[in-house]
């Protein structure tokens, strides 16, 4: 337990809602909320815009050299900016998502992100979501929570989520995107996705947003506790 500052690390598959609950939790306990996921997702739009051959290091390290990543809080919201550009909205399209993965599997792209997010959780409350906050970006976080859903309530959480944006997608497509993520996410040679092991399991495929909420507001009042038995 750091003396100075509280790290939450909330990990999990995509779209199991960890997002909706890491920023809830950030409210409520007045934390710094960071969706590590979207950097991955900003890097990926850079190297999509910039024609970035995966294929060549030099490439890879050069156009991470040129690549400022911010986080901007805008009332409710929190706004990313890729080199100064408000890019919160494009990070989401299908077509960075169908190329995030590959870009996230690259070491010296998790390197400069990891690095970053470490940066970014130097004396501050934080909470974090992603896929290996626990395990590599902060191992020794006060708490971890390792989320869980369905694949078919995953799914149809992304679904509604893409069409309500006005993306025309077919429930297929969404379906492969995940398990396509899925699958490179947990394979991947650095830093996969996967539990840690004191992390508690939080499966929400039939849990409301206020039941997840209660229950990872439990966990962190139990370790508040225990930190200061
Ligand atoms: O969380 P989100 O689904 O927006 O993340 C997009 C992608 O970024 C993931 O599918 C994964 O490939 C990558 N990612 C990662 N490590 C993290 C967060 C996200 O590799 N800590």
């Amino acid at each position: 337990m750091n003396n100075s500052n509280f790290i939450i690390a909330i990990d999990g598959f995509s779209s199991c809602g960890k997002s909706t609950v890491a920023k809830a939790l950030a409210k409520e306990l007045q934390f710094v909320f960071i969706d590590s996921g979207a950097m991955y997702r900003a890097v990926t739009l850079y190297f999509i815009r910039n024609h970035v051959d995966l294929n060549s290091e030099v490439s890879i390290v050069q156009a991470l050299e040129n690549i400022h990543i911010d986080f901007v809080p805008n009332g409710e919201k929190v706004q990313i900016l890729l080199n100064d550009e408000d890019v919160s909205e494009e990070i989401r399209l299908m077509y960075v998502s169908e190329f995030v993965s590959e870009v996230s599997a690259i070491k010296a792209v998790r390197q400069a992100m990891v690095a970053q997010q470490q940066k970014l959780g130097r004396s501050k409350n934080i909470v974090m979501d992603g896929r290996d906050i626990g395990t590599t970006v902060f191992p020794h976080a006060d708490l971890k929570i390792f989320m869980t859903a369905s694949p078919n309530v995953r799914a149809e959480r992304r679904f509604a989520e893409l069409t309500a944006k006005g993306e025309t997608i077919t429930m297929e497509e969404v379906r492969d995107n995940l398990a396509h993520r899925d699958y490179i996410d947990s394979t991947r040679q650095e830093s996969p996705l996967r539990q840690a092991e004191d992390a508690i399991v939080l499966d929400n495929s039939y849990l409301s947003q206020e039941e997840q909420l209660k229950i990872v507001i439990e966990a962190y009042n139990r370790r508040k506790e225990k930190a200061s038995i």
